[in-house]
């Protein structure tokens, strides 16, 4: 194992820099990165000088890019998890100690051979150029531009020449016109990268000096370690070849111990276990870190490492599940840097597991509806069917991308976004405006400089006027009674939908009388400046008519129980199962309120239990609900509840659930940002019941819910439904019992007359009621079925036809619309009943003859075999017949039935 992390981490710590601990891959302090992709990321504080107490620091640093994971593979350069050795200075040394200490590490602690090693400057930093020239170089010293040797934080600030340094891997690594010092080529790899942050970048493009200039190195530690053991591949260093090697022993296909010189098939496979290694480290860490594949954010990520290392495996020839089974490997190479892998071990064995299994069911099924697709030899695969792979089977669009450039074929992606927005478009329910036309009216109307301010937070009713009215998808100048359209107003107290908040309904009344002009039927926001109600009008509306603007106050109410129960909700969630838990979607209605997170399993019942306690905790408690808009920075000083990849601009409005109030933002027991329309006061809500917890889709749990007197509502509806379900059965009973008294005589009306009454009785009662009368119907079921069994054998005793043959009994009997088992049933009756002897049965079904031969045990004991009286019987028959000596059956074209009784008894004679 890589002892180059330690021995780095060391050489700095002596050189008085202070050792940081690797953050974890999801940035904590920054909602708006997806993962920790740069070494210098958690020092961001330091370089702008927010933080202070440090001014020298080394570190290694988990790192996740997602921008590299269909690359990965295809290169030598990219990976997707990696780890970033780094020396940082903030306005301590600068670029003499900089260049210094990396010469000396790489040469002296690592032992790198100086006849290798090449260092770059940026062609303006002479004073760079001068100091490397300090160092004993042996190659001359090369001027790169400001594409790779110029760095900068954004388009304005922090910024700075760099000083790249190279390793030559030898000309039968690369000798193209690519391989050339900051080239494409694979011969010089850069290894480690000094940023020399010295200036800060003007609104109007010019430089200015930086007070205190600070010093920011990153080198990969899957390079050095390339390097330092004399490897030409990331992938065969001892960071990821063992897991290569593991891979290889599992799935039986040798993996290529070189990347360079492969044949086709070779290099197939290099690729292959290049991913699979590669992706599995990385599923390792993200696992570890808490995150459960789905289908949205970091969710998603790790969903496409497991499923793509997965299908690589598929190509060596795995049948079966594999990737878990390297997890050990994972452990023996980090486990002893990153004690969390340990801790995580059944988990990440866990998830590898089940995302490879459903990965596997849906792959066969898609992969045959691309076959089948591309069977056709389209030139480009339309979006629609690579949406349709993706939506219905599971494929990831990655996936088909891969499989269609195998064979030439393009996918026109943007159809396939076309149609994932018209899906998503769908999902959502409901009117969204008249579509395209639409759409493009509403830019009119911005651009005609029309907008709504939204004013419902503080007031129900307010004055106001028409801006503009819309018919159809089309701007009109009015609306007459009786029409339906779209209204925009200047202001406007209608919470359109969003946030997960249904739009708010009401009424337009007139600005004198007390005279409803129109029915506000929903509210939408196609746009942030537009708030559309959807309406049908009652009076004449044309634009610049004034009138008031009420809301529909109780459904404003009961979406308001529903939505500060979503937040007590979202809260206790985080109490019981951990938070990380995400929300991954929401619906707030009148009636009731739905919550997507991520979960990888269904909830225990005790677990539903306690989220549903906490909750009503918090309802009892009263506790006071405060809405206000606020700086951005309060979000991360705060620790507020985020959704992942929101964009909440710069002053975001903050909900909070807390006694303290802004004094004591962190005393509280919810706070997350949130446009949506809140009660009070919790007490308000009155009370939470969890009705329902499902899975949306892989590792996606939803809880629905119903609260305040909403709840009160839905009791009353089962209420309902449960006296309905007892109506129901006491009738079905009825109708099965008569049939069961005509054909047996036992009468059952004394259980409905204990019945309780349908429509009067206590819910309990009737509960109960619907129990017995489930079970009493089971039993009924069953004894009409056992009677019409005994119905069949008094039948078969009146027609059956018994022959004396010799000293042997022979019953024979051909039965019309009888199956074929009930002949079996009936022999073996019939054989107890006749003590000895051979009974012979037929059935026939249309054209078809089937039969049976069954023999009592003592006439088998005397040399009569029932198998081949059957196998006789078929010959005649032309069909089939075979069995043990006891019993046989047959079956064949229909025969006349007495040549077959007479083939019967020939045996027997
Ligand atoms: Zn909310």
């Amino acid at each position: 194992v890589s002892k180059l992390r330690q021995n780095f981490l060391d050489y700095f710590d002596h050189k008085g820099h202070h050792v940081h601990a690797s953050t974890p891959l999801i940035p904590k302090d920054d909602p708006t990165l997806l993962f920790t992709a740069a070494g210098m990321v958690p020092f961001k504080p330091y370089f702008l000088r927010t933080k202070t107490g440090t001014d020298r620091a080394t570190s290694c640093q988990k790192c996740f890019r997602t921008t590299d994971i269909d690359r990965v593979g295809q290169t030598l350069r990219h990976l997707t998890f990696f780890e970033m050795l780094g020396n940082f200075s903030f306005g301590d040394y600068f670029k003499e100690d900089a260049i210094h200490f990396a010469w000396d590490f790489l040469t002296n602690k690592v032992g790198l051979d100086p006849k290798r090693l090449h260092a770059t400057v940026f062609n303006e930093d002479d004073e760079a150029e001068a100091l490397w020239k300090k160092m004993p170089l042996k190659n001359p010293i090369a001027r790169l531009g400001a594409d790779t040797n110029f760095w900068a934080m954004g388009a304005t600030g922090p910024c700075g020449p760099c000083s790249e340094i190279y390793y030559d891997l030898g000309p039968q690594v690369g000798s193209g016109p690519e391989d050339f010092l900051g080239g494409d080529g694979d011969r010089y790899l850069e290894i480690w990268n000094l940023v020399f942050m010295q200036s800060d970048r003007q609104e109007d493009g010019s430089l200015k000096d930086l007070p205190a200039k600070n010093i920011d190195t990153g080198m990969g530690l899957d390079r050095l370690s390339l390097v330092a053991e004399g490897k030409t591949s990331p992938f065969h260093t001892s960071l990821l070849d063992p897991l290569r090697q593991e891979a290889a022993q599992i799935l039986g296909v040798a993996a290529p111990s070189a990347d360079i010189g492969l044949g086709k098939k070779e290099s197939e496979a290099a690729m292959a276990y290049a991913i699979i290694s590669d992706h599995l480290r990385g599923s390792a860490m993200l696992i570890t870190e808490g995150i459960i594949p789905s289908n949205v954010e970091r969710g998603y990520v790790l969903r496409r490492l497991i499923r793509r290392a997965a299908r690589y495996g598929r190509l060596l020839g795995a049948k079966d599940p594999f990737l878990h089974k390297l997890t050990p490997t994972v452990l023996d190479i980090f486990g002893e840097t990153y004690p969390e892998l340990g801790q995580a071990r059944s988990q990440i064995e866990d998830t590898l597991k089940a995302e490879e299994e459903r990965f596997l069911e849906t792959l066969e099924k898609g992969e045959h509806e691309l076959s089948r697709l591309l069977a056709k030899k389209p030139k480009t695969l339309a979006g629609a069917e690579a949406f349709k792979l993706y939506d219905t089977f599971g494929f990831p669009l990655e996936l088909t991308r891969e499989l269609c450039a195998g064979q030439g074929v393009a996918i026109d992606e943007e159809g396939f976004s076309e149609a994932q927005g018209k899906a998503v478009e769908t999902a959502r329910s409901g009117w969204k405006g008249s579509g395209q036309t639409s759409k493009a009216q509403y830019e009119k109307l911005i651009g005609d400089g029309l907008k709504s301010r939204f004013v419902g937070y503080e007031k129900d009713v307010v004055p106001t006027k028409i801006l503009a009215l819309l018919k159809d998808g089309n701007i009109v100048q009015e609306l007459m009674p009786g029409d339906e359209g779209e209204a925009l107003l200047l202001q406007s107290p209608f919470y359109p939908e969003g946030g997960g908040q249904v739009g708010d309904a009401g009424q337009f009344l007139d600005d004198v009388e007390d005279v409803q002009i129109a029915e506000v039927l929903d509210t939408q926001k196609p746009h942030p400046d537009l708030i559309m109600h959807r309406l049908r009008a009652l009076k004449k509306l044309y634009p610049t008519r004034p009138l008031r603007a009420s809301i529909d106050k109780e459904k404003r109410r009961t979406t308001a129980y529903h939505h500060t129960a979503t937040h007590l909700l979202n809260q206790a969630l985080q109490q019981v199962l951990g938070d990380g838990i995400r929300q991954a979607g929401s619906l707030v209605a009148p009636s009731r309120l739905r919550f997507d997170f991520t979960h990888g399993k269904p909830l225990s019942k005790s677990e539903l239990q306690q989220i549903e306690k906490i909750v009503n905790q918090a309802i009892s408690d009263g506790i006071p609900v405060h809405a206000q808009e606020r700086a951005a920075s309060d979000i991360a000083a705060f620790g507020a509840t985020t959704l992942l990849g929101e964009d909440y601009g710069a002053q975001p409005r903050f909900l909070l659930i807390g006694a303290g109030g802004w004094e004591q933002p962190k005393e509280r027991f919810s706070l997350e940002l949130c446009g949506g329309t809140h009660v009070a006061n919790t007490a308000e809500i009155q009370s939470f019941k969890i009705v329902k917890e499902s899975s949306v889709a892989s590792g996606i749990r939803r809880i629905e819910a119903v609260a305040g007197p909403a709840l009160e509502d839905l009791k009353r509806r089962e209420e309902e439904a449960s006296r309905e379900k007892l109506r129901d059965l006491i009738k079905d009973f009825v109708i099965t019992t008569s049939k069961i008294q005509s054909v047996t005589g036992k009468p059952y009306t004394q259980l409905v007359n204990d019945m309780p009454d349908a429509d009067s009785a206590p819910i309990a009662e009737i509960q109960a009621a619907i129990t017995k009368m489930q079970e009493v119907d089971k039993k009924v079921h069953t004894e009409l079925a056992n009677h019409k069994r005994d119905k069949l054998m008094e039948q078969a005793k009146l027609g059956q036809v018994l022959l004396e043959v010799g000293e042997a009994k022979l019953s024979v009997q051909k039965f019309s619309q009888v199956e074929v088992q009930s002949l079996r049933k009936i022999s073996d009756q019939t054989k107890r009943d006749l003590g000895s002897g051979v009974v012979f049965l037929g059935a026939v079904d249309n054209d078809k003859l089937s039969f049976v031969v069954a023999v009592t045990q003592d006439l088998v004991d005397k040399g009569v075999d029932a198998s081949k009286i059957a196998k006789a019987i078929s010959v005649i028959q032309k069909g089939r017949g075979g069995g043990r000596k006891d019993f046989a059956q047959g079956g064949g074209p229909d025969t006349d039935w007495e040549t077959l009784v007479k083939t019967v008894k020939d045996f027997l004679s």
